[in-house]
């Protein structure tokens, strides 16, 4: 602390022409801090460990000083600017994340040593490298482990490339400060940077393994001794094991926060499989935008920051206690009570209230008299109605500086929850205090006023989220799935937690205070407006918890809730042992049903229970109609979808390529070209038709392609040169999400066949893929491909295998014209045959039930039909099978008895449930006669199950569950009252139980919700 104040006094005496110096003063001044072990992490020699958790232990506190004294050169000096602010920006961006990576801190370790040494040039790859960090950072364990090399190879070049800017600086210092350098000396310099740049690189990787803890190198030994990542993914009990290993919450692996069970293993495979084949160097540059759009969030805060802080810096640096108030009151109070660095804040918060009675009646009386300024208060408004707007404005705030609020406004102070306000705390809480409120106004906020906001937007979250339900009825088919995965998210019950927790205010308290509700209100439209803005900063993208505290600000919000309620658990376990219910008195009771081992339980969800207490404010009470709904939605701006409305297919149009079209240039590479080409497709070889069609541009310049296969379509453009023997062509994908896929050919003239190969950046990892071999396109139309002869039909009967070929040929397309009803039948069963291949092919995949894999024939026409369809309906077929997928109805909960994720209809059992309905037996359509034993629960056939034939909301659940066993108990008396009913059931074979089970299968979900019971 003390030697900022030689940073403080350097930044008044700044020499605008010599900036390097005044940072070189900085870094000496304080180079107790900054010189501490920072770099040279790749000398090995002594105890490495030991070393760097010092390196990392000093870390924050070597960047807060070197980001201070930065602040200041910056402010000094513009010419600085640019540079400064992009690692500013970059540092502090995650400097309050908790769970940084240590390869990260040393990447940002690098950034550091290189930003003291550097300032005009490459803040690009300041930002690059933070953007990067800021993509790897959110991945999980696992995916981190798995692509380790790679990320570390892409970190190790960035390292290299600073140490490199790092040297290319020193030298052009050295340059400019002493004349005559040896020039031969810096020739030899260039020669060896290549090699010294790799040298780097080998460092900062052989540092990267070093840097791996336990866990890391156990997972990555594990992967390695089970046959590399592949194969440990591909296996079941490897990858249950790799999961348990990496101790990570599944959810986050998976992406799904509901999974009851640790055991939705396909689609977790399917996730690593997806990771794995993720091009790095792709992620990172689709990150950029995102994290360009944060730091521009940081540097407005920065900014502002700095605009309030100036005055603060000067103020920290000076000596004593109550001198380093800020807030003249308040610094009257600490003089006046004698105190030391910090007070209890029951003490401070009654002194608090003494010190204003007496001001504001004095005022007042003064006021009468005719009175006097007063000094020592901010200046507020106009100067000439400064004593009315005072008196006036402050007189009422009495009424809440008062022992009746000491909890709300203590906490308000107490920002740490220790118990006790310190010098910090209190300078904070003045600052924060809006333009043109008196420090009394921002007292009674906090005592009332912040109360009222915070159940203002309880009842506004409750009745947000109603609406949410009610309108589930109305969402489109197509929709329904993505609609109840998002319901059932975590987030919903954590929501709900805090909700049901807060304590609503007394509507009363504020009724009497015109001016609080006015000061009240304002407040929270100028923070809604501030939270709005920087919402749209990042495109209403939160994808990490820091972005979220970007968006916030420093300031309240009760800051990224499970941070707060691990630092104040921290605090209360020293005081109080019953953190719960300490927690209960904080903040409203907030966070208390959000502490220690919480659990969904949708027994006592009130989502769907809650009344709005305050009658003034209802809305969403009533139930939405269709015609309500598509009115907000007309007025909702849909620039905030990320990825805008897309269309599920699009048919592609080749008429640019028809002949007729292209008889104006002729060339022999123009034209329709069709071939046999085959890839990978999860862990099966799938071939397929592939159709491709070439012109050349209207300039005869460049080579325009566009193709189709039955998953894809894509356009490309390139470069074709005439050889000896034909055409050497060249094509680049467009829009190809950055995975740069190239095709090169040849086009041989006298045979009249391209051959041609696919590569990109995934083709080094995947080279083994057949979709990197070289494959045969030829002039066949892709319709007729089918009806074309194989080599070995070729070699045994030229003659014969070519007149077939032109006869089927021949047939279809004059059918085709005529449009007979034999051809377009013969369609149709092709159509329904790989729709209904396809779709079930899908959902094996994807672990779904019911399951019905395909057979051995089954699966080779479906081979067969991919091989012999045009790649337009194909994919048109394809995206049918999809749509089919995504249209089913979808279940939070898996199967307990095959494990798989249900679809259509689940039966859920109504015996085996908890009490608080967070866990249940549940069971598939196929499983049903199956008696499961699983977290305690012994099922049996003959308990009671409802069939569930839609996601089970817990907005729901509890009233679902209840109408359920009502209607068992009803139809229970009736068959008890009614014996004829009964013997009749009975010599029909079947039992009690099973008529039960019967009719409850037959009382669907819907029914129960509407009541209506069975007869
Ligand atoms: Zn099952
Ligand atoms: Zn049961």
């Amino acid at each position: 602390m003390e030697k900022l104040d030689t940073m403080d006094h350097l930044s008044r005496n700044f020499d605008p022409y010599h900036p390097f110096q005044l940072l070189q003063e900085v870094c000496e001044a304080n180079s107790h801090i900054i010189g501490r072990k920072t770099r040279d992490l790749n000398d090995t020699r002594g105890d490495f460990h030991n070393d760097i958790e010092e390196a990392f232990g000093n870390f924050a506190e070597v960047l807060q000083t070197t980001v201070k004294g930065l602040q200041i050169l910056r402010q000094a000096h513009p010419f600085v600017d640019a540079a400064v602010s992009a690692f500013i920006l970059v540092i502090t961006i995650d400097l309050t994340r908790k769970e940084n990576d240590r390869k990260v801190t040393v990447l940002k370790l690098a950034m550091h040593d290189l930003i003291l040494v550097f300032f005009e040039r490459h803040q690009l790859d300041i930002k690059e490298c933070g953007s990067a960090c800021d993509a790897f950072l959110k991945k999980s364990f696992l995916s981190k482990t798995i692509r380790a090399l790679q990320y570390e190879s892409r970190f190790a070049d960035f390292s290299a490339r600073f140490k490199e800017h790092k040297c290319s600086l020193v030298s052009a210092f050295t340059l400019h400060t002493s004349v005559g350098i040896d020039s031969l000396h810096n020739k030899f310099d260039q020669q060896h940077s290549e090699v010294k740049r790799i040298q780097d690189r080998c460092a900062a990787m052989d540092l990267f393994h070093k840097l791996d803890t336990p866990r890391e190198k156990d997972v990555k030994n594990f992967i390695e001794d089970n046959g590399g990542v592949k194969e440990c993914l591909g296996n079941d009990e490897l990858l249950e094991e790799l999961i348990r290993k990496s101790g990570e919450s599944l959810s986050k692996i998976s992406g799904w926060d509901n999974s009851k069970r640790p055991d939705d293993l396909p689609s977790i495979r399917k996730k690593l499989f997806k990771e794995l084949t993720e091009d790095i160097e792709d992620l990172f540059s689709r990150n950029a935008s995102h994290f360009e759009r944060k730091l521009e969030i940081q540097q407005r805060q920065l900014s502002e920051a700095i605009e309030a802080g100036t005055e603060k810096i000067t103020h920290i640096l000076l000596s004593g206690s109550y001198d380093r108030i800020n807030h003249t009151d308040l610094q009257t109070i600490w003089k006046d009570m004698g105190w030391k660095g910090s007070v209890k804040a029951r003490h401070f918060v009654l002194a608090l209230q003494d010190y204003y009675t007496d001001k504001i009646n004095s005022m007042v009386s003064e006021n009468l008299g005719g009175g006097r300024r007063q000094s020592g208060m901010p200046i507020l408004a106009q100067r000439k109605d400064l004593l009315s707007f005072r008196q006036q404005n402050n007189k009422w705030t009495l009424a809440y500086i008062n022992a009746a609020y000491v909890q709300p406004i203590l906490e308000a102070f107490d920002d740490d929850g220790t118990g006790f306000i310190s010098i910090k705390e209190v300078n904070n809480f003045t600052e924060s205090c809006p333009k043109g409120w008196s420090l009394p106004h921002w007292i009674a906020y906090w005592a009332v006023g912040w109360q009222a906001n915070v159940s203002l937007y309880k009842n506004k979250i409750y009745s947000l989220i109603q609406t949410m339900f009610q309108t589930l009825e109305h969402v489109h088919s197509s929709n329904k799935r993505a609609v109840d995965e998002y319901l059932c998210q975590r987030v919903f019950w954590r929501i709900e937690l805090l909700l049901r927790a807060t304590r609503s205010i007394n509507p009363n308290i504020m009724s009497d205070s015109p001016d609080l509700i006015r000061m009240t209100e304002s407040y929270a439209a100028s923070e809604e407006e501030k939270l709005t803005r920087n919402l749209e900063g990042v495109g209403y993208y939160l994808d990490t918890a820091t972005t979220v505290t970007l968006v916030t600000g420093e300031g309240r919000i009760e800051r990224v809730v499970d941070y707060r309620i691990q630092n104040l658990e921290a605090i209360f376990k020293q005081t109080h042992l019953d953190v719960q219910s300490r927690l209960g008195n904080f903040a409203f009771g907030m966070f208390q049903l959000s502490y220690g081992d919480i659990k969904r339980t949708p027994s006592q969800n009130s989502f769907s229970s809650w009344a709005n207490e305050n009658e003034l404010i209802q809305m969403g009470k009533a139930p939405l109609t269709l015609d309500e709904i598509s009115k907000i939605l007309s007025c909702v701006d849909l620039s905030i979808l990320k990825y805008g409305i897309q269309d599920g297919f699009q048919s592609t149009d080749f008429s640019e390529f028809e002949t007729s079209r292209l008889r104006h240039i002729s060339h022999p590479l123009q034209g329709t070209w069709s071939g046999i080409s085959s890839r990978t497709h999860g862990q099966e070889i799938i071939t397929y038709i592939v159709r491709i069609s070439l012109r050349l541009s209207v300039d005869n310049e460049s080579l325009l392609a566009k193709g189709e296969d039955f998953l894809n379509t894509f356009d490309a453009e390139g470069k074709a040169n005439q050889t000896l023997m034909g055409y050497k062509f060249y094509l680049a994908l467009l829009d190809d999400d950055g995975a740069n896929t190239t095709a090169t050919g040849f086009l041989n003239h006298d045979q009249d066949i391209i051959t041609m190969s696919w590569s990109n950046r995934r083709k080094e990892q995947h080279s083994d893929d057949p979709f990197y071999k070289q494959f045969a396109l030829r002039r066949t139309s892709p319709s007729l491909l089918r009806y074309r002869y194989t080599p070995q039909q070729f070699a045994e009967d030229r003659v014969r295998s070519r007149w077939a070929f032109a006869c089927n040929a021949a047939l279809h397309l004059a059918q085709e014209k005529l449009w007979s009803r034999c051809f377009l039948e013969a369609r149709f069963a092709e159509r329904r045959r790989f729709v209904e291949l396809t779709t079930r092919s899908l959902s094996v995949g994807l672990g779904l039930t019911p399951q019905n894999p395909l057979n051995i024939a089954e699966a080779s026409e479906l081979e067969y039909l991919r091989q012999q369809l045009d790649p337009s309906e194909a994919r048109f077929y394809q995206a049918i099978s999809e749509f089919q997928i995504q249209k089913l109805p979808w279940h939070a909960w898996g199967c307990d008895w095959c494990d798989h994720r249900i679809t259509y209809s689940g039966m859920l059992c109504l015996q085996c449930l908890s009490d608080d309905l967070s866990d249940n037996i549940h069971l598939c359509a196929a499983c049903i006669d199956k008696s499961p034993t699983a977290r305690g629960f012994t099922h049996n056939t003959s308990h009671n199950m409802i069939k569930v034939e839609e996601t089970l909301h817990d907005f729901y659940f509890a009233h679902v569950v209840e109408a359920a066993r009502n209607t068992v108990d009803r139809v229970k008396g009736l068959l008890e009252t009614n014996e004829e009913a009964r013997e009749d059931t009975l010599q029909r074979g079947g039992d009690e139980d099973n008529l039960f089970l019967f009719l409850l299968q037959q009382t669907s979900v819907g029914a129960l919700l509407g009541l209506r019971y069975l007869r």
